[in-house]
């Protein structure tokens, strides 16, 4: 048998790893060391060599984007697909059982996935079911509470209140949306790994089934498993499952979403005979990127301790710009990517990191601005835009009347005159009833509970989905997407919408119909509409629907975990941003948000940025702020300052204000002198970055002010210089 093409681009210690017997094995190393190159080949070889069937392998990665990535590599391994095999989320794997598994987890067999908007806003609902005060009882918080319970795996009788009454109000809000997931037969995600885990413990013959069927289990990004997932795995395990896990603690950096670091240690107490396999060398990135991350990380305390090398080269300096304001700092990574392209290099092979999403918008417009595509990865996502979300909302109703998520966001959308007075009727009928919205609506509609009129809309809206559901029975999802699309009036309804977003939106809905067709349903479960809405809620849009453009990419910090870039930019790394503002007092949350650092760095292959604004506009007003502590935590022989040698005339670039070298740049206190071009809006009350709505011309930004004159760029009609005095209200 021909081992070579598994074996061959291994070194001798993920070699020792891959072809290690059946058992417990911590693969525990640093980034960029191969970990997760060494779990696909280890399943390639347990396939090939070890035979074993895919049947009994379960992989476990921590996006679906990566799921999708293993899937193929091990595709081109074996030369064939390994059909069978389940790779996916805790997330997914949960969502999966439950599907299967319905009664014995006693949900209903059309159960749907509530995402974090609709959960929020069911939240909400509950708690003025209450007769909660929105002030005092914020539905974030609480949401914050509802999840990080189920995170830790506690149902609302198992909180320890100790008798405090705000603790009390909470859990009493937390059951009561229990009880209201349960009658619309929606599961949030915490609920999705708590069911799951429930389910072997109160199912052992089903258990006894699944740990039979999975003698291996491999999970990758082990550092960021919190106390449900670890659980949940424990007991799928058993005492003869190997459990391979692969980590790294340097890079745990979900503990603000309940992930335990401490899982790694408990693993090798926990689980027998664990093998502890260490990777000791990089081949991702220079010598000097590799330098600066072990140098930043050194400072966090009580690390497992790992040694990273790499035989590479020394490669070039990692540059710190420092930027006079955001818009400055946007434009100086524009122009770099633009001369990175310029040396033939792929858009694809940039990214731009940064700390929080509301950071991207100004990068976004540099963007814009300059023509260069770029793609926001795990931001607003395509199942996440609105039009689409509306659509995938009729087709939830189809299969579920019951959901009421999906049922206020599309009973008057497109608009068919049911005012928010009405919608508010039914939904308390609905509640004083202990029924559904569509029930309420029903019951509403004969007993005349509802004004002629409305009555008339609800009775239309209710006949349009019963019709729907009867048109649609046999057609493939295709044509059941286009059905819904088409017969609901949303593609009418978005076409007479103004501008580009209107026609954006159109393009996003026929999209969608693409979406459909290409569609793979692999779960016999499931009907494939089910299992489509449920990927597009899971995947929460990890893909984007122009995938294949040559694009930069954006995204967070977080979001990076696990990828690799030639070229990397690490914008806002100042005090305030990066560390993060609340997280920089407290030495735990410190340690986090240096392990982002740490996450960031070694991001790059090739070439790193980090850069900074002196000044920013953060939460409505100006900031001043330093450059990062982790910055001044990488050697100075490391680093060098860019210092730009020539102006920029563009005139909209804000850039452009200030003189011709560095030496000319103003400092600090001079910035108001330095140019005509003020950072303010002077008397108009208005400033830059500022958000501001034009009854024309919809929502905008500020980008800039001059004289008299302002520039917005607007939403939906681009880029526009208006008079000081046009009417313009903040946002
Ligand atoms: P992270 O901690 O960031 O998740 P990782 O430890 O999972 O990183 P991989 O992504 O598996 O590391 O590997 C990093 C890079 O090094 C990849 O491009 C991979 O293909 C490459 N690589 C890994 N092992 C080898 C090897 N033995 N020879 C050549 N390249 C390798
Ligand atoms: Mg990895």
């Amino acid at each position: 048998m021909d081992v070579s093409p598994i074996l061959d681009q291994l070194n001798d210690a993920q070699r020792q790893a891959v072809s290690a017997p059946a058992g417990n094995q911590l693969i525990l190393a640093g980034a960029g060391s191969g970990k997760t190159r060494v779990l696909v080949h280890r399943i390639a070889w347990l396939i090939q060599v070890e035979r074993i069937s895919p049947f009994s392998i379960m992989a476990v990665t921590f996006t679906n984007k990566a799921a999708r990535e293993m899937r193929g590599r091990i595709e081109e391994l074996l030369g064939l697909n390994p059909r069978g095999m389940w790779v996916g989320t805790f997330h997914g794997i949960a969502h999966r059982l439950l599907k299967a598994h319905w009664q014995e987890a006693k949900l209903p067999q059309n159960f749907q996935i509530l995402d974090s908007d609709d959960q929020l806003r069911l939240i909400k609902r509950v708690s003025q079911g209450l007769q909660l005060d929105e002030e005092r009882w914020p539905a974030k918080q609480t949401q914050w509470f509802i999840n990080h319970n189920k995170d830790e795996g506690l149902r609302p009788d198992y909180i320890q209140t100790h008798g405090d009454p705000h603790q009390e109000t909470l859990v009493r809000i937390y059951r009561a949306y229990e009880e209201a997931c349960q009658r619309g037969g929606m599961v949030d995600f915490g609920e999705l790994l708590l069911r799951a885990h429930e389910l072997w413990l109160n199912n052992p013959r089903l258990l006894q089934h699944y740990q039979d069927r999975f003698p291996f289990v491999l999970v990758d990004e082990f550092q960021d498993t919190n106390t449900i997932q670890y659980a949940w795995l424990r007991v799928l395990a058993g005492d003869r499952c190997a459990v391979t896990a692969v980590g790294d603690d340097d890079q745990s950096i979900y503990g603000w979403r309940g992930a335990k670091i401490e899982n790694i240690q408990r693993y090798s107490q926990d689980f027998q005979g664990v093998e502890t396999v260490r990777l000791e060398q990089n081949y991702r990135s220079t010598r000097t990127i590799l330098d600066a991350a072990n140098a930043v990380i050194e400072n966090n305390f009580g690390r497992l301790g790992k040694t990273l090398r790499t035989d590479g080269d020394d490669g070039e300096k990692i540059s710190l710009y420092a930027g006079f304001n955001e818009q400055d700092e946007a434009r100086f990574i524009v122009e770099r990517i633009e001369e990175w392209q310029r040396k033939g290099k792929s858009l694809e092979s940039c990214a731009i990191l940064y700390r929080s999403n509301a950071q991207s918008r100004i990068l976004e417009e540099a963007l814009l601005r300059e023509s260069v595509p770029y793609r926001i990865y795990g931001g607003q996502r395509f199942y996440e835009r609105l039009e689409i979300k509306n659509a995938l909302a009729y087709m939830r109703l189809i299969i579920n009347r019951n959901d009421d998520a999906a049922f206020e966001r599309v009973i008057n959308t497109p608009t068919r005159g049911i005012g928010s007075k009405t919608v508010d009727g039914i939904r308390l009928f609905a509640r004083e009833q202990g029924c559904s919205m569509w029930d309420a609506s029903e019951q509403m509609v004969s007993n005349k509970g509802l004004s002629a009129r409305a009555a008339n809309s609800v009775a239309a809206f209710c006949a349009l989905l019963n019709e729907l559901d009867n048109q649609t029975q046999e057609l493939s999802l295709e044509k059941i997407a286009s059905a819904v699309i088409n017969s609901s009036g949303l593609i009418e309804f978005h076409e007479k919408e103004k501008g580009e977003k209107g026609q954006a939106r159109v393009e996003n809905l026929q999209e969608l119909i693409n979406a459909c067709r290409a569609f793979n349903p692999e779960n016999d479960d499931l009907s494939p509409m089910e299992e489509f809405l449920d990927g597009a809620a899971l995947d929460a849009g990890e893909a984007q629907a122009d995938e294949f453009e040559d694009a930069v990419q954006l995204m967070t910090l977080h979001t990076a975990k696990g990828l690799e870039f030639p070229l990397v930019f690490m914008a806002g790394v100042e005090e305030g941003l990066f560390p993060h503002r609340m997280s920089a007092e407290e030495p735990g949350r410190l340690e986090e948000e240096r392990r982002l650092c740490y996450v960031g760095i070694t991001r790059a292959m090739e070439k790193l940025y980090i850069s900074y604004a002196e000044s920013r506009r953060m939460y409505g007003s100006e900031t001043f702020n330093n450059v990062s502590r982790f910055v001044k935590e990488i050697p100075d022989a490391l680093i060098e300052e860019v210092r730009l040698k020539t102006a920029i005339t563009r005139p909209v670039s804000f850039g452009s204000s200030y003189g011709d070298s560095a030496q000319s740049r103003p400092r600090l206190g001079q910035r108001k002198l330095a140019g005509r071009l003020s950072d303010d809006g002077g008397d108009t009350g208005l400033s830059l970055g500022q958000r501001v709505l034009h009854p024309s011309f919809g929502e905008g930004t500020i980008l800039h002010f001059e004289g008299n004159k302002i520039q917005i760029n607007f939403d939906d009609v681009g880029s526009k210089w208006l008079i000081a005095g046009a009417k313009l209200d903040p946002l």
